[in-house]
């Protein structure tokens, strides 16, 4: 899988440097339609943006009070195409707002934006908004606060549980259609010659290696680098001297935070999307994985974008923002499973209010500043990624004067695509239910999709594969197997975080590490020593990333 030697000889037509949703999306675009395309990815596939979102895949109700109606029905489009080619990922996801008097979105401006919401996605195959009287929101949401409420409004937008493996599928694809996929393999440096980029050197992270990729003559280099966009083009050299391409500032990020909770008196039992009290912004309560994400801030950042985390500050308005709208939920921060938090890549836009900054995407050409072919992706949601590499992939044939094959991914399936109904489940409940339970089956369904009978091929060939990693989870230790030897696993995050959901049980997952090390030291060949790393990075990741200040002290 990482023949740097051959890489290094072939001759390659597009060079994506970027591995998140939008990365995955354009390479599976570009190899689909026949280009030799190699996507490069500094650390895992969707570890950056694309992992810290709150997993929506959404028309952006939001976004019609800034008249940003293209951006509306592109997502609108979206969500449909992604709800028939990865049923298994993505799924409706019912929505109510409760509606109050003394708020700033009154009754009638709720209204208003359903019917709009309803037009912009007259195709849907999903259901209409609803409007609910005070009465009868009352009798279906119990336990929200009365005071000065009005009423509410239902409606229906799209879930992606595992955005991680949505934006890994779209890799897989790209692979399996001829594209070289690398993560752990960081860009350094981007060789210009006049004013085209020639070659773009990486290092290796697993083993430290320098490589150096080539573009064909005609190749175009894409950054989907997301919040790093402009780290990327600072890469820029030319004659063995920095030349860094463009000197204007593209990225304008505002850091986004979630915290996780079990369930809590007064729950609700689907998603609400509540206008904070304090400062009237709209916020989502969500069930995910049998808990509740709850989010998200909107904060202008500039800082380190390793290790993001959400501070006590943000934490404590969530909480606090949940107890308003749910009075006997007295959510308090021992509640907090975990938290996280990431950046929006968004446009440059100093001194704009975050939640007024525009989500739609950009596709810059550099031809502007002097290089003439380089593209970079400004912005772009996890709900647009497949219309934003159509875009892209028609600018690159339109760039190399080929004329463009057409695109296919807006009807052709994920690869794990399946449906609940498909006969193979039931096949497989039949020919493994002596070994595994229906829960376990089912779970491997709901993770892999249809890959879900790969991972069950595992348990065939060596039955000790079959054993749960723990009494109280579905999981068993096929899943660390495959997730190494098919899914490009090389840490213990890649693992338990953006493969499986085994970080978010437990203490962290942490109380898994030892039967995770012991499968990976069995049946995937690591060392002890590789063990010991991956569950210090592990930790360290946790800490920086997911586990609150508080909770450290
Ligand atoms: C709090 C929050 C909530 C959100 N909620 C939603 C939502 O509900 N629905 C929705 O549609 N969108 C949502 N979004 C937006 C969405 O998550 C992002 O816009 C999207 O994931 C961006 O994807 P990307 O591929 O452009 O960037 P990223 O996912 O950040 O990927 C960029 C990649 O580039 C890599 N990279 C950087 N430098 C280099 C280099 N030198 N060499 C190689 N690789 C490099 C990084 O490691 C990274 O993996 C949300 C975002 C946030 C932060």
């Amino acid at each position: 899988m990482r023949d740097f030697a051959q890489i290094q000889q072939t001759d390659y037509d597009v060079i994506i440097i970027g591995g998140g949703i939008n990365g995955a999306g354009v390479a599976r675009d570009a190899a689909l339609r026949g280009l030799r395309t190699i996507l490069i990815e500094k650390t895992d596939f969707a570890s950056g943006s694309s992992s810290w979102s709150t997993r929506l895949i959404h028309g952006g109700l939001r976004y019609l009070e800034y008249f940003e109606f293209p951006l509306v029905r592109e997502s609108l489009k979206e969500r449909e195409v992604l709800l028939h080619t990865a049923p298994h990922l993505v799924n409706p996801l019912q929505l109510t707002i409760p509606i109050y008097r003394d708020r700033s979105r009154p009754y009638w401006k709720i209204w208003v934006g359903m019917i709009l919401y309803d037009i912009f996605s007259f195709d849907k195959t999903l259901p209409v908004h609803r409007m609910l009287p005070k009465a009868k929101f009352q009798q279906l949401f119990r336990s929200l606060d009365g005071e000065n409420l009005t009423g509410g409004s239902q409606y229906y937008d799209g879930q992606v549980t595992l955005a991680e493996r949505l934006c890994l599928e779209n890799i897989i694809s790209a692979q399996n259609a001829g594209a070289t996929v690398l993560n752990y393999v960081e860009v350094t440096e981007i060789l210009l010659k006049g004013s085209r980029i020639t070659d773009v050197v990486c290092k290796d992270k697993l083993t430290g290696e320098s490589i150096t990729i080539s573009g064909s003559a005609d190749a175009v280099v894409i950054n989907t680098a997301g919040p790093w966009i402009d780290y990327v083009c600072k890469l820029g050299s030319k004659a063995g001297k920095d030349f860094p391409i463009g000197n204007k500032q593209k990225n304008g990020s505002t850091k986004g935070s979630h915290i996780v909770v079990g369930n809590f008196p007064g729950a609700p039992g689907s998603t609400l999307y509540v206008e904070a009290k304090s400062d009237g912004r709209p916020f989502f309560i969500v069930p995910w994985l049998g808990m509740y994400l709850i989010g998200t801030t909107d904060i202008p950042y500039k800082d380190d974008l390793e290790n993001i985390k959400a501070n006590n500050e943000e934490i404590d308005y969530l909480l606090r923002e949940t107890n308003n709208i749910i009075p006997t939920a007295n959510l308090e921060r021992d509640d907090i499973k975990f938290t996280y938090s990431g950046v929006r890549p968004l446009p440059n836009s100093e001194g704009k209010k975050p939640g007024s900054i525009t989500r739609k995407h950009i596709i810059f050409d550099h031809r502007k500043e002097g290089v003439d072919n380089f593209f970079t992706l400004i912005g772009g949601k996890l709900t647009t990624y497949r219309n934003v590499g159509e875009e892209m992939v028609d600018a690159i044939f339109k760039r190399m004067k080929r004329s463009p094959k057409p695109c296919r991914t807006d009807s052709l399936p994920l690869p794990g695509c399946i449906l609940p109904s498909d006969a193979r489940i039931q096949k497989a409940i039949t020919e493994y239910g002596s070994t595994l339970s229906t829960n376990t089956i089912d779970h491997l369904f709901t993770i892999y999709g249809a890959k879900a009978l790969e991972v069950l091929t595992l348990t065939k060939e060596n039955p000790e594969l079959s054993e749960p990693l723990s009494p109280d989870l579905p999981d068993i230790k096929a899943q660390i197997v495959y997730a190494v030897e098919s899914e490009f696993a090389h840490t213990l995050v890649d693992i338990m975080r953006r493969r499986t959901t085994l970080a978010m049980n437990g203490h962290y997952g942490m109380d898994l590490l030892p039967i995770l090390t012991e499968t990976l030291q069995k049946h995937c060949g690591w060392t002890q020593e590789k063990c010991d790393r991956a569950c210090a990075e592990y930790r360290f990741y946790m800490e920086h990333n997911c586990i609150p200040d508080y909770q450290l002290t």
